[in-house]
């Protein structure tokens, strides 16, 4: 194992890592960033994004991302892919990040900015055609169904959200709800309910996504009669929820049942000392790029302040 000291450690390379990188750099702070598994985070897998402050006329994901990393290369951010694979926070003075199972990296202070991934139902056929009819997320890829029929697994306001969306682009959106009632808000449930070609089934279970090359049906079950039925969808979208990616940090920070990292309140610091999180990895209420974008620059002025006081920089 190839071994190396870094002032500042960021993980993950969406808005808040690469906001947290741009403070750190023009700061001295010499960050070394880690793209992690995704590099540019979820928004690469976006189209426009219309809502960030700054772009007029609206943005690619991609695109914005690599905006991002520019601007935090411009300033000496050390951008690196890899890919943390295990941690070691028991020594807050030097805590350890392992990169790839193969370079240990002692870092002063670390940001983790490792965000969050969309859940999956776990069907061999939802993965086989996964990007080929199926997709975790209708903003990106509704576009491609166009006057088609599609379902949406899910019950909470994402799934509703998307629901509405789809409707808006499709000529049908089954939404399969696997009790017999929402978890949504209710101002987001009668959206969809008053939405002339949105079919609710409640009580409703995917057993398998049908096609070879792209998606041609769903078999669905009704988990009371348990009567079976096809529907010739082409599209099928996954909203069940998104999952934190922090399982490496299990058993050094604080995180909530669903395995967000807990930080203090107004601040990035976690129950570390010397360790900050920031973006979705800690967010499971906004989860918008504006915010992660704020949290990583507290993270950032956060790792300063704790540098400076420890005398470390
Ligand atoms: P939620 O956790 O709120 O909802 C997940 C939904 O997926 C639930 O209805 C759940 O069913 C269902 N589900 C989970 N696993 C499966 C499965 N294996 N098969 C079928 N269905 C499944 O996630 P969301 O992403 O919807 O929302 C997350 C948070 O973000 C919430 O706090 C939400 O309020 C918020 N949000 C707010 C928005 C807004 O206000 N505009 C927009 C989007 C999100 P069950 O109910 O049976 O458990």
């Amino acid at each position: 194992m190839t071994q190396e000291k870094v002032e500042v450690l960021i993980l993950g390379s969406g808005p808040a890592g690469y906001t947290a990188a741009i403070y750190a750099a023009r700061a001295g702070l010499k960050p070394v960033m880690y793209q992690g598994g995704q590099p540019g985070g979820q928004l690469t897998i976006t189209t426009d994004v219309e809502n960030f402050p700054g772009y007029p006329d609206g943005v690619m994901g991609p695109a914005m991302m690599e905006d991002f990393k520019k601007q935090a290369e411009r300033f000496g951010t050390d951008n690196r892919w890899g890919m943390a694979t295990k941690v070691d926070f028991s020594d807050v003075s030097a805590h350890k990040v392992i990169i790839d199972d193969t370079h240990e990296i002692t870092a002063s202070a670390v940001i983790i900015s490792t965000g969050a991934s969309a859940k999956w139902l776990g069907l061999e056929s939802e993965q086989r055609l996964n990007g080929y009819g199926v997709s975790a997320c209708a903003v990106c890829d509704g576009f491609f169904f166009r006057k088609q029929e599609v379902a949406i697994v899910g019950a909470g306001d994402t799934a509703c959200e998307e629901a509405h969306y789809l409707s808006k682009l499709c000529k049908k959106v089954y939404m399969l709800v696997r009790r017999s009632e929402f978890r949504a808000s209710q101002i987001m449930q009668n959206r969809v309910q008053n939405t002339p070609n949105i079919e609710i089934l409640f009580n409703t279970e995917t057993v398998e996504v049908l096609g070879e090359e792209g998606v041609t049906g769903v078999k669905i079950k009704n988990n009371v009669t348990q009567e079976e039925k096809t529907l010739d969808v082409t599209g099928f979208f996954v909203a069940i929820g998104h999952q934190p990616n922090t399982q490496i940090f299990n058993g050094f920070l604080d995180m909530d049942e669903a395995g967000y990292l807990e930080t203090e309140k107004g601040s990035s610091r976690t129950n570390i000392a010397g360790v900050f999180a920031c973006g979705d990895a800690q967010d499971k209420i906004y989860r918008q790029a504006v915010t992660a974008a704020g949290t990583g620059c507290m993270a950032a002025l956060d790792a300063e302040r704790y540098l400076a006081e420890k005398g470390l920089h």
